[in-house]
């Protein structure tokens, strides 16, 4: 049984693993996807802007200019650096007018969020005589910025790609004459999008879905607790019931057989015949037959209801009542070599307590102290007054209460099965009745006992 708890847990928690792995691989998947959607909704909103038709006149004014200066430079009227520097002066003066546009018409959008946009050289190439010039990327290969905003180009995506080609012809001076000469250009461009805050707004979009993973997730943890909790205690519950039925089977097989020996002695003759020795058996018959009563009058008041004890209070006089209650149970007690030493407070304490019950109460932890106790058995009773409470100790020299056990001992047909405790016959009633008792006077129970040591009660009861 214990194996297959084990193996259940086990299969559980590799389940919820599995199950908890697919989850984050769908959420991840989900995550992927919506933020593609979103970025691509994003790029269809702001390419749709940058195809203006005035942005588009902007950057052929750009390109003209380029045209006459690659003229120039095709003259060598400047050198490469200088047309170099010149397309970035000519892109940064008519940008303030591109910029302008652009932001206008991003405002008329009201998409809500932050957008950057930005369009930039990619390369440019020119073709005289079928010799390509690649003028531009430079040598350290950065892209250059033509129009938009300026910007981290890592988090950015492209939204457009741009190439154009043309031929084009120029005036040049050759030998004192004047020719006409053509060149080819191939201008390419990327336009690109930075969505500032996209990683809120995605996860803004699957707040509920995180949220409900988790919850679901939690609950399934619990519904998990829950039911292996509830099946380690039913199995438990299971284990007392089958410890109850042997023990009370044992328990009632000694009164039966003594009786037995005990109606057969009466029939003989010998017995008869003899007065004291019939009266004798008589007494064991009587007794057992009490043991019987008291056995089966326990197990109707402990394991049938479970309706809470009724009081029926009265007064005593602390001293009076623990001398009577020790007199008495050291008189019922057959016990060869045992010590009762009575600590009890001196000065007088009036108890409101149900005096048939809490002597049952008292008298179980008594009756343990000799069941589990060493050969020569000391119990000792103190009292003392306790921030306003009245607390009682019975401390024995026996065998003790391990830890785990000390948990478990009121604990209704729970019986210690270590040792050689198992020996001595007992219901796992006593303790439980107990607690019930002290339970009902407003009280406290608790122990402290070190095994082959002793242990020690402690009773606290409310007193005015
Ligand atoms: P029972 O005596 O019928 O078994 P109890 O409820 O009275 O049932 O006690 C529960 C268990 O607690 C006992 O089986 C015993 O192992 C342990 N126990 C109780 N009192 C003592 C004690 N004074 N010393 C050692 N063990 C004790």
């Amino acid at each position: 049984m214990k194996n297959k708890i084990t193996i259940l847990i086990f299969l559980s928690v590799i389940v919820l693993i599995a199950l908890s792995s697919i989850q984050a691989y769908l959420i991840q998947n989900t995550y992927e996807l919506k933020k593609k959607a979103f970025i691509q909704e994003t790029d269809d909103l702001v390419s749709k802007i940058s195809s203006d038709e005035r942005l588009d006149s902007i950057y052929d004014v750009w390109s003209d200019q380029l045209k006459d200066h690659i003229s120039d430079f095709k003259n060598k009227r400047i050198t490469e650096s200088d047309l170099i520097g010149r397309m970035k002066d000519n892109a940064e003066t008519l940008n303030k007018q591109y910029d302008t546009i652009f932001q206008t018409e991003l405002k008329k959008l009201d998409i809500g969020y932050d957008v950057q946009f930005k369009k930039n050289l990619a390369f440019l190439v020119i073709t005289q005589d079928e010799v390509r010039d690649s003028i531009f990327p430079l040598k350290d290969r950065k892209r250059m910025m033509l129009f938009g905003e300026d910007f981290n180009e890592e988090e950015a995506t492209i939204i457009n790609t741009q190439r154009t080609f043309t031929k084009n012809e120029f005036f040049s001076q050759e030998e004192g004459e004047i020719v006409t000469l053509s060149f080819d250009l191939e201008i390419y461009s990327v336009e690109l999008l930075l969505i500032k805050d996209w990683k809120r707004i995605v996860y803004g979009q699957m707040t509920l879905l995180l949220l409900g993973s988790v919850l679901l997730f939690l609950f399934v943890i619990g519904l998990l607790y829950y039911s292996i909790k509830n099946l380690v205690t039913q199995k438990r519950i299971a284990e007392i019931k089958t410890d109850f039925i042997n023990n009370i089977t044992h328990e009632l097989k000694t009164p039966l057989a003594t009786l037995s020996i005990a109606t057969k002695s009466l029939r003989s003759d010998v017995i008869k015949n003899n007065e004291s020795a019939f009266n004798n058996t008589l007494n064991i018959v009587n007794r057992q037959n009490e043991r019987l009563q008291k056995l089966i009058d326990q197990v109707m008041n402990n394991s049938l209801s479970n309706e809470e004890i009724l009081l029926n209070r009265e007064q005593v006089i602390d001293n009076t009542y623990f001398i009577n209650v020790l007199e008495d149970f050291k008189l019922s007690t057959q016990h060869g070599d045992l010590k009762v030493i009575n600590n009890i407070y001196e000065p007088e304490v009036l108890l409101r307590i149900d005096k048939f019950q809490f002597t049952t109460a008292i008298t179980n932890i008594l009756e343990n102290a000799v069941k589990y106790g060493v050969e020569k058995t000391v119990i000792t009773v103190s009292s003392s007054i306790v921030n306003g409470e009245y607390l009682i100790e019975i401390r024995d020299n026996g065998v003790g209460i391990s830890e785990r056990n000390q948990k478990l001992i009121f604990e209704k047909f729970y019986r210690v099965s270590e040792g050689n405790v198992h020996d001595v016959k007992g219901l796992g009633l006593g303790l439980y009745y107990t607690y019930q008792i002290i339970k009902a006077h407003n009280g406290s129970i608790k122990i402290e006992s070190e095994l082959n040591k002793g242990t020690t009660f402690i009773i606290k009861i409310p007193v005015k």
